[in-house]
């Protein structure tokens, strides 16, 4: 195997007891920080009475409590600007960025020269794995300022010594005008903007967006891009390879990554952060195996300002596997959505994204754009679960076409749904992240 493979080739190569033994040392060490620097951990271990003697080995990691999410933003209230979780000194933080909440004040999150250090390595290793190399010229049609992963790409496309085209979000003339003008080879953007961006080069730019050359796009932010139909769409639009990453903004812009066998993503922050998959239910972490579901969790391996410890991710996650063709020794998986968007039906766990697979494998007689109309708030839905769907222009038997769906999904999610089918074009386009749920209660009451 040529090294030309790996971006680092020793730790990605690595047995999962050499990775470990790496993990355990720093896991001291990072540990020895929170109990020294971390108004947050002291009390919140004394809070759960554990000590720092009781973690000798890194099986008692598991005794120590999960961070939430919910914690850091109390955190972030209780002693602004950045919170009491940050252990580093305010003049020792270089950057900011926040996370993009739905609660619509910004989530904070600060990082030092050293914790940039380890995002530019996560997020390179992550974009060297999925095929990016120093003669790409990459589109950066994603989020460029708070965005996490906006300057981490950067720093991290430009350490590997490609080309860094900075374009950012909702400037689709100017994505397409930089494509053409330097002969892009790639673009990172989330998989929404793809089918966006592809609509918009045919209706707009009377061109077919396969003519533009991008050979490779790195999908991330969202689920679409793993979703075999949606994917299959993707690179039938670009005639490009497609591959996704996973990141999370409290943690690191990105930590996984597809390689080019396309067969899930690759772990990519080994010596960094620690990965556990828990039980979403009772906590239990769960062995990393082929065929094992649950929730991400992170631990920072030695991070300044903002070390986290067992940090409930709430992305449900399913392992692939443990070993792959190209040699890498990390674990693989795909993300099928957040617990938060998780829907309940007669008892059923469905998410968004496993409808969106069933839609989209339908095309072309649904355009793969479809929404779920929820009536009240979730995650308990009365069934059925409606479901609005478009299929595309070209005429087809509705009625059949309506049928199907519902068996399909009554099939293979074992609920029962209700489809409405509406003409090509009607749902909104999104350019950021897509939406699959359309939240009726929410405008209840407005005019
Ligand atoms: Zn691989």
């Amino acid at each position: 195997m040529p090294t030309s493979e790996y971006l680092d080739a020793k730790i990605e190569t690595a047995t999962l007891k050499e990775v470990q033994k790496v993990q355990e040392a720093k896991l001291a060490r990072q540990l020895d920080y929170l109990f020294a620097r971390s108004l947050f951990y002291k009390e919140k271990f004394q809070a759960a009475g554990i000590g720092r003697k009781d973690y000798r080995r890194l099986r008692d990691l598991v005794r120590f409590p999960f961070t939430t999410k919910e914690e850091l933003r109390e955190s972030q209230a209780a002693q602004p600007p950045l919170g009491k979780h940050v252990a580093a000194r305010l003049d020792d933080i270089i950057r900011v960025h926040s996370s993009t909440g739905t609660t619509g004040k910004p989530s904070f999150v600060g990082i030092t020269r050293a914790d940039a250090r380890v995002w530019t390595a996560t997020t390179a290793r992550s974009f060297y794995t999925q095929g990016l190399r120093k003669s790409d010229i990459v589109i950066h049609a994603a989020g460029l300022t708070m965005f996490v992963a906006g300057l981490s790409s950067k720093d991290a496309i430009e350490s590997i010594g490609a080309m860094f085209v900075p374009i950012g979000t909702g400037a689709s003339e100017k994505a397409l005008m930089a494509i053409q003008l330097l002969k892009a080879t790639a673009m990172h953007c989330t998989p929404s903007y793809a089918t966006y961006f592809a609509e918009w080069v045919r209706r707009e730019a009377k061109l077919d967006p396969r003519e533009l050359g991008l050979k490779k796009l790195f999908c991330g932010a969202e689920p679409g891009a793993g979703i075999p139909a949606v994917r299959a769409q993707l690179e039938e639009d670009w005639g490009a390879r497609v591959t996704e990453g996973l990141g999370n903004a409290d943690m690191a812009p990105i930590l996984f990554g597809e390689c080019t066998r396309q067969t899930g993503m690759h772990f990519c922050g080994q010596e960094y952060v620690l990965a556990e998959i828990v039980d979403p239910e009772n906590g239990q972490s769960l062995p990393i195996e082929k065929g094992v579901g649950g929730e991400l969790v992170y631990t920072s391996l030695e991070r300044e300002c903002v070390p986290l410890l067992r940090f409930r991710t709430r992305d449900r996650v399913t392992v692939l596997g443990t070993s792959c063709p190209c040699g890498r020794t990390s674990f693989r998986l795909r993300c099928i959505g957040r617990t938060d968007d998780m829907l309940i039906v007669l008892g059923v766990n469905v998410f968004p994204s496993a409808i969106r697979d069933i839609i989209s494998s339908l095309h072309p007689r649904t355009t793969g754009e479809m929404r779920i109309v929820l009536e009240e708030p979730g995650p308990k839905v009365m069934p059925p679960l409606k479901i609005v769907v478009e299929h595309s222009a070209a005429p087809c038997n509705l009625a059949e076409l309506k049928n199907e769906i519902e068996k399909r999904i009554k099939a293979t999610l074992s609920i029962p749904c209700s489809v409405e089918l509406v003409v090509a074009g009607t749902l909104p386009r999104y350019e950021m992240k897509g939406q699959l749920v359309k939240k009726v209660y929410e405008n209840k009451g407005a005019v």
